[in-house]
């Protein structure tokens, strides 16, 4: 499902020496879940960047969804980018449109008619606890009910893969709970999940197999 061999990344921008990826190697079956661990600085927002097809490695072999990303063309990097649901730290809402319509994207992509479009989003939107916020617009919701937007959008067409940047900080422990079952759940239904965090405490209540990141370089992998 996902492959690297001796991925290494650098940002156009930087220095001599500053790669933000050093010869990382790791398989993910399809369905397996990881966290990605590491101190502030340490590659993983870069490595997500790969995964998510958002930049290309530097050097080395990168398999997601059991393509080669490196020779493929942008027509087939987009049609896979489309397998993928991402949570960015940052949210990325479209602040002038409806939550409704924010969560919607993904299926209003594949297409899919509107009375379908319409049952699917209120479902889930029930599901993170946001059914009379369906009008509002993003600015209008706290940092937690935006998260949970977030998550909403990046699970709604049943994504092969998951990125997920810190996908529970700014949620309660009751919601970043429900947040890994929902994970845990979708996993053993076969996606595959990557999760960035800091949070010990959730680490800690989830265990699970882990890659960890340290200055560029992978220092664990179990
Ligand atoms: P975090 O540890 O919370 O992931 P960082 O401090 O690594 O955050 O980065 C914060 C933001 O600044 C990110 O969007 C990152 O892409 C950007 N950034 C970090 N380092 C650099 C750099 N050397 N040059 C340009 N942008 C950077
Ligand atoms: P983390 O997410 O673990 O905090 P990042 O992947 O954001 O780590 O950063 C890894 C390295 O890449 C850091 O040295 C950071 O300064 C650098 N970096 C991150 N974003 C950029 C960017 N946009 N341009 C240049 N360097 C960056």
């Amino acid at each position: 499902m996902i492959r690297l061999r001796d991925v290494s990344f650098r940002y156009d921008t930087a220095g001599p020496g500053g790669a933000a990826l050093r010869q990382v190697s790791f398989d993910v079956p399809q369905g397996g879940f990881r966290w990605l661990l590491g101190p502030s600085g340490a590659g993983k927002s870069s490595l997500l960047r790969l995964l998510a097809l958002g930049a290309r490695p530097t050097s080395g072999r990168l398999e997601v969804l059991g393509a080669a990303v490196d020779g493929a063309r942008r027509a087939a990097l987009a049609r896979l980018r489309r397998r993928i649901g991402i949570v960015q730290q940052d949210f990325r809402l479209l602040p002038d449109l409806p939550v409704f319509d924010n969560i919607a994207l993904p299926l209003r992509l594949q297409r899919r008619p509107e009375d379908e479009i319409r049952d699917e989003v209120r479902a889930i939107l029930d599901w993170v606890g946001l059914g009379e916020r369906a009008a509002s617009r993003p600015p209008q919701l706290s940092g937690g009910e935006q998260q949970r937007v977030a998550i909403a959008r990046a699970v709604i067409h049943r994504p092969a893969l998951i990125l997920a940047d810190e996908p529970t900080n700014a949620l309660d422990e009751y919601q970043a709970g429900r947040l890994m079952e929902l994970f845990r759940d979708l996993a053993g239904l076969g996606t595959t999940i990557v999760v960035a965090t800091h949070n010990d405490t959730l680490i800690r209540r989830y265990p699970a197999h882990a890659l960890e990141l340290a200055q560029g370089r992978l220092v664990r992998d179990g």
